[in-house]
């Protein structure tokens, strides 16, 4: 591709943003579109861990997660730290501790950072708000980190000095010889060298303007928030039962799996469910007030693997969907904007790339 000409990015999330601001800094010309604004997608409801210690499915994905971890350190030397990013490690502990001991293990021998503590340890030094059994052996990684999703989108999509159409959904995408053209919910027409698919849970749909078929699960998750006077945890961690994270000064975001598998409840009941098990583990948390609560659909192409790169007979059509793609965005921006332009394609990528949906 000539750099000067433009690339419609479809969706302002985390994955997006992060190939837009990387298209820029390489100097091709990004057009940001989003039905919604930018951010406020799945990226806003995400637990948003940064992380590759549970990501060991497959060597090559627990790599491209690790690139995804350094590729944060890179982005905060970059446009500078401020309130998006949290790098105060993780915590980890089990009702039975066999896996997380398993798992640690196999960390340590990939050389991934790893400190076994036990709780009167972590209490004693990291958060002494918790209400864990002394004994009880907690994983800390002190290289993971957390980070604020739509504040983070939203200096990536100022930083790139993008074109933008925010409000606006594509209707259409129609091959125009040389590119495409864009058609918008308001009749505008971009007519434009590249489009990126990077549409979250509609990447699907996306996909489907333009004939191709992009199988994806279906995994809806639910998140809540809770305020609180002061968020009584420094980082994020997964209890048995309920994961926590701050969100902020007064604010604490909670998820659990086991509350997924109970969508379909009433979302305020599940919120209930969250609160209580998080009261359970932060006694603190027994005064905080449910904020926000949202069911979200997972971006997950069906074999649960990322979906990133050029897609196959279509030239000019890329895609970047991902689970996990809180970790995974600043690394896919970055690679997917270099084959862009460049025509360059990453090994990193290698197990992922469209073509084997076809
Ligand atoms: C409960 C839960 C917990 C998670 N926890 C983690 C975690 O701890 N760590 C991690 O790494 N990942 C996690 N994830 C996954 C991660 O949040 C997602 O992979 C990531 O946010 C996806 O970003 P995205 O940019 O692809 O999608 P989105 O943020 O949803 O962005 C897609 C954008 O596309 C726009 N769009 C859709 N259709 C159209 C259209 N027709 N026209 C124009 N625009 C359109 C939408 O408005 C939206 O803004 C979690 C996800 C969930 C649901």
């Amino acid at each position: 591709m000539k750099s000067p000409e433009p690339v419609a990015v479809i969706g302002a999330g985390i994955l997006g943003a992060c190939v837009g601001w990387n298209l820029s800094r390489l100097g091709a010309q990004a057009i940001f579109v989003d039905a919604g604004q930018p951010g406020e997608g799945v990226t806003n409801w995400s637990f948003s861990w940064v992380n590759a210690s549970n990501k060991t499915v497959r060597r090559s994905y627990f790599d491209l997660n690790v690139a995804g971890m350094a590729a944060y350190r890179e982005l905060a030397d970059a446009i500078g730290p401020g309130s998006w990013w949290h790098p105060s490690g993780h915590l980890r502990w089990a009702d039975d501790p066999a896996q997380l001991l398993e798992t640690a293990d196999l960390l340590a021998r990939w050389d991934y950072r790893v400190e076994l503590r036990t709780g009167a340890e972590v209490r004693r030094h990291l958060e002494p708000g918790l209400a864990i059994p002394d004994e009880v052996p907690v994983a800390f990684y002190p290289d993971e980190a957390w980070v604020h999703g739509r504040r983070l989108v939203s200096r990536l999509v100022r930083g790139a000095g993008a074109e933008h159409r925010f409000g606006m959904a594509v209707l259409g995408i129609d091959a125009d010889g040389s590119g495409w053209t864009v058609s918008l919910t308001d009749g505008t027409r971009l007519q434009v060298a590249a489009v990126v698919n990077a549409a979250g849970p509609s990447a699907s749909h996306i996909a489907g303007l333009i004939s191709r078929h992009l199988p994806m699960r279906r995994e809806p998750g639910v998140v809540t928030r809770v305020s609180c006077p002061r968020a009584p945890v420094q980082r994020a961690m997964h209890a048995p039962h309920v994961e926590i994270r701050p969100d902020g000064n007064d604010s604490v975001v909670l998820h659990s799996r086991e509350v997924d598998a109970l969508i379909g409840e009433d979302p305020a009941a599940l919120a209930g469910r969250l609160q209580e098990a998080a009261r359970y583990v932060v006694p603190e948390l027994g005064d905080s007030r449910i904020a926000q609560t949202r069911v979200v659909e997972r971006p997950i192409p069906i074999d649960g693997f990322p979906s990133v790169g050029a897609g196959p007979s279509a030239p000019g059509y890329y895609e970047a969907v991902s689970h996990s793609g809180i970790t995974l965005g600043p690394v896919i921006g970055r690679l997917l904007a270099s084959e862009i332009v460049t025509g360059e394609r990453s090994e990193l990528l290698a197990d992922f790339r469209p073509e084997r949906f076809l």
